[in-house]
């Protein structure tokens, strides 16, 4: 529900950087003036009518029968909504995850927003406190902070994006702290929180002492977490894992027989691409028989952090190489190695490569503009299975972004 909201507004953040950044091309350029109302409103206007259609859809379908309400378990086969039991033979959950909210002293009593409401704040704040430097925290503070919002990351890891690769997060934390209206407080420990409508105050521990944060608006970014507690689970059979996501095997059903699960709730990656698969494999496992189900492939399956700088990355990265013992070669390529990185003016951008002893892609991570697109040159290949000498093969197009892909290929 967050991620295409989060990708439009995170444009609005694009377009302010590279006018803030034209100097060195010789275009001297300056924002006058900021319309939030319009940076928000497009994505109200493009969306909400998306949803009236989509929820109109469902409510004229033959045969489908939508209720509007929170479900509830009764028992393995029936969900009572808004007062009305329902029984269904085969059932399918999918209901999401919703932000996590740490126990931190003082938080019950102080106004926060998590990313629910961040994305349509109908004003831009002054300054902005973030709790959690991931890739909520990491997407929704360069948004915020190209803007013009003075943002403050806080995290207790020493870096940001710590399920990245190091060399990534290592890049990725000096990179967000050099942007302008950012300060990034690291290995820190939250204290507790105080504050009101005027402004919040955070307490943190660094290196062993104290220091107070101050901003307009605090963020909580610190994960999400499953809606399981919100079904009445316990009236079902239903397994869950230590963290409440639902338990499934490889077709997707849960250890009660015809009841589904996909998405966010069960205990595969939380991205929409993999929500997608998943219901696709529902869709289908749903009605085959047991002997023509299909099974869901985790292999290659790619994400992204839309921020400043962009990151893209699939596969194993070094640290758990390394922690499995996974023999590898790693291939690093920086983007001013290509001349499309000259034409850029990019410096620090780079895309690394790791590679098995039997020559197919392990994994891959690229950090700096369009990551996000550029990733799929080693996905695709990665997903069939090919070894990093057939890709060797393959023709790339003069100057674009695309040849940083193909020295790291020849390079391995
Ligand atoms: C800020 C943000 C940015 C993101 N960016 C990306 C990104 O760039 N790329 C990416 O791949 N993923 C991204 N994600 C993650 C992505 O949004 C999720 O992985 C995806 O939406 C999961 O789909 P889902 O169907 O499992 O859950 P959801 O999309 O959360 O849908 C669950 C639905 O179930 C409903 N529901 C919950 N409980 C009940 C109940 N008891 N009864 C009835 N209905 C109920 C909810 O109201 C909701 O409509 C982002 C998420 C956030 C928050």
């Amino acid at each position: 529900m967050g991620c295409i909201p989060s990708k439009m507004l995170i444009y609005a953040a694009e377009a302010a950087d590279a006018v803030n950044h034209s100097d060195y091309f010789g275009v001297h350029a300056h924002i006058d003036r900021l319309d939030w109302s319009r940076v928000v409103g497009r994505v109200k206007d493009k969306l909400s009518p998306m949803w009236e259609g989509i929820s109109g859809w469902y409510h004229g379908y033959d045969g489908l029968t939508p209720y509007d309400g929170a479900a509830r378990f009764v028992s393995d086969r029936v969900v009572e909504v808004n007062g009305e039991q329902i029984t269904g033979d085969k059932i399918v959950i999918a209901a999401g995850s919703r932000p996590f909210i740490p126990p931190i002293p003082g938080l019950n009593q102080v106004p926060f927003i998590t990313s629910d409401e961040a994305l349509y704040l109908a004003e831009q704040p002054k300054s902005l406190i973030v709790i959690g430097g991931g890739y909520i925290g990491a997407e929704l503070g360069h948004y915020f902070s190209a803007l013009g919002t003075e943002v403050t990351v806080i995290d207790m890891a020493p870096e940001m994006l710590m399920i990245e690769d190091p060399d990534v997060r290592k890049r990725f934390t000096e990179a967000f702290k050099a942007k302008p209206n950012t300060n990034l407080v690291l290995g820190a420990a939250v204290k507790s929180v105080s504050g009101n409508e005027n402004g919040v105050m955070v307490t943190v521990e660094v290196d062993g002492k104290e220091r107070t944060v101050s901003g307009e608006k605090l963020l909580i970014a610190t994960g999400r977490r499953p809606n399981t507690d919100t079904l009445g689970m316990d009236q079902t059979g239903i397994k869950c894992d230590t963290i409440r996501r639902i338990a499934v095997n490889e077709y997707m059903e849960t250890n009660v027989e015809n009841i589904w699960a996909l998405g966010d709730i069960v205990d595969t990656p939380p991205l929409k691409h993999v929500a997608s698969m998943e219901a696709r494999i529902v869709r289908h496992n749903l009605w085959a028989d047991k002997r023509e189900r299909i099974a869901a492939d985790y292999n290659a399956m790619p994400h992204a952090v839309f921020s400043s700088p962009q990151v893209g990355s699939v596969g194993e990265n070094e640290d758990r190489l390394k922690a499995d013992g996974i023999p590898y070669t790693a291939v690093t390529r920086g983007y001013d190695s290509t001349a499309w990185g000259w034409a850029l003016g990019d410096e620090g951008s780079f895309a690394k490569l790791l590679v098995s002893e039997d020559r197919k892609i392990l994994g891959a991570h690229i950090i700096g503009p369009s990551a996000s697109i550029l990733i799929q040159e080693f996905v695709t290949p990665m997903r069939l299975g090919l070894t990093v000498d057939e890709m060797k093969k393959v023709i790339y197009t003069h100057p674009a972004a695309s040849e940083l892909i193909e020295n790291a290929f020849l390079d391995a």
